[in-house]
C-alpha cells in the first residue's frame, strides 16, 4: 500500500471546527496544510496518521492583514507572501524567502504555518522569523488561545513549543516606530532548493543612519536556526554603509556557528557561506532600512 491507509479525512471550515477535530481524534490525527512536507513523510511511512484534518477550508487562517502591524494567517501560502508588495522594508526578508522556496508548485501549496510547525533543520521561514521576532497565536479546544514569541516557539529541528492538540492560527509582526529593514539570502545545491546555509538580517537605524539594533539568524546548522548575539551587538552603533564593520560582524557568526559537516558542504565551506551570504543579507537589510520612512 502506498501510502499507508488513512481512516478519516476531515475538512473543517472554521477555527473552532479544526480545534474540535484534533481534540476528537487525538494523537493519531495530523493537520495538513499545503502537504509539501507532511505528504512526503506519509508516503515514506515515517508518519502513519489515522486521521488527516485538512485546513484548506478554514478561511480565517488565510488572511494577511497589514493594518497596525502585520498579521499573517498560518495558511497563507508562500506565493501570497512573495506577491504582497506591502511586505517590504522591515519585512522584506519574508518576501526574499517566500520567492525562492522550492519550485512554483511548492510555493503555490506550501504555507508559512506549515513551515514553522514542521521546523525542518534548514528551512527558510524558521530562520527568517527568528530574525524578525513575531508573536505566534496558537489555540486548542481545551485550553483556548495563547501567544508565544518565536524564540520560545522554535525548538530543536522538527520540534516546536506547539502541543499536539494545538492549531497555529497566526503570526503577528507588531508595528514598530523608526526605520527598519530585513533581508534573507541562501545558498542551495539546487536553484531555490532547501538551503545549505541561509542567513537573515533584521536591523533598525536612527535618523543619522546608525544601527540601533540588529538580529541575525543562520539556518542550515545542526541545531536548526540560531541567533548570534555577539554578531548583533557588533552591528549596533555602526553606520549603515560601513562595509568593514558589517563583514566583521558576520565573521563572528561564522566563527561561532556549530557546523553540520556533511556531503552537501564541509565545515570550512559552510563557514565561508555564512560570511558571503550573511554579508549580502546585512548590506541589503541596511539599504532597505535607510530607504524606509518612519513607522511600519
Ligand atoms: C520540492 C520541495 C522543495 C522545497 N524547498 C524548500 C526550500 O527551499 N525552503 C524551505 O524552507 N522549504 C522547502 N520545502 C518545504 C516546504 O517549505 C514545505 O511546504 C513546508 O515545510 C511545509 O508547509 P506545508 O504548508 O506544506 O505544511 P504541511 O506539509 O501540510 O505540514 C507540515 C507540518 O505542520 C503541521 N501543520 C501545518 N499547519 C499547521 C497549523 N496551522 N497548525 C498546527 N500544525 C500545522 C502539519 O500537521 C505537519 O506536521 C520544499 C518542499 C519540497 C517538496
Amino acid at each position: 500500500m502506498y501510502p499507508s491507509a488513512i481512516q478519516n479525512y476531515e475538512a473543517p471550515d472554521s477555527l473552532d471546527g479544526a480545534m474540535a477535530a484534533i481534540a476528537k481524534f487525538g494523537d493519531d490525527a495530523h493537520f495538513i496544510a499545503g502537504g509539501q512536507s507532511l505528504m512526503q513523510a506519509i508516503k515514506s511511512r515515517i508518519i502513519q496518521p489515522q486521521t488527516l484534518i485538512d485546513l484548506q477550508n478554514v478561511q480565517e487562517l488565510r488572511t494577511l492583514e497589514t493594518a497596525q502591524g502585520v498579521t499573517i494567517g498560518a495558511m497563507v501560502r508562500y506565493r501570497d507572501i512573495a506577491g504582497n508588495a506591502g511586505l517590504d522594508g522591515r519585512l522584506g526578508a519574508l518576501r526574499d524567502a517566500a520567492s525562492h522556496v522550492g519550485d512554483r508548485q511548492v510555493r503555490n501549496r506550501g504555507t508559512i504555518g506549515g513551515s514553522l510547525c514542521w521546523n525542518f533543520v534548514s528551512a527558510c521561514m524558521p530562520t527568517v522569523t527568528l530574525a524578525l521576532d513575531p508573536r505566534l497565536t496558537l489555540g486548542s479546544e481545551s485550553r483556548g488561545r495563547r501567544e508565544v514569541g518565536i524564540d520560545d516557539f522554535l525548538g530543536e529541528p522538527m520540534e516546536t513549543d506547539r502541543q499536539e492538540d494545538e492549531l497555529l492560527i497566526s503570526i503577528f509582526f507588531p508595528q514598530l516606530e523608526g526605520r527598519h529593514g530585513s533581508a534573507y539570502g541562501k545558498w542551495s545545491l539546487l536553484t531555490d532548493g532547501l538551503p545549505v546555509i541561509g542567513v537573515c538580517a533584521s536591523v533598525s537605524l536612527d535618523e543619522g543612519n546608525i544601527c540601533k539594533s540588529a538580529r541575525i539568524s543562520v539556518g542550515g546548522l545542526e541545531t536548526g536556526p540560531v541567533r548570534f548575539e555577539r554578531a548583533e551587538e557588533a552591528l549596533v552603533g555602526v553606520a549603515y554603509d560601513d562595509a568593514k564593520s558589517h563583514e566583521g560582524a558576520i565573521s563572528i557568526a561564522a566563527e561561532e556557528a556549530e557546523i553540520l559537516d556533511d556531503v552537501t558542504g564541509d565545515e570550512e565551506f559552510r563557514r565561508q557561506l555564512i560570511r558571503s551570504v550573511g554579508l549580502k543579507s546585512i548590506v541589503t537589510a541596511f539599504e532597505r532600512a535607510a530607504a524606509a520612512g518612519g513607522g511600519q
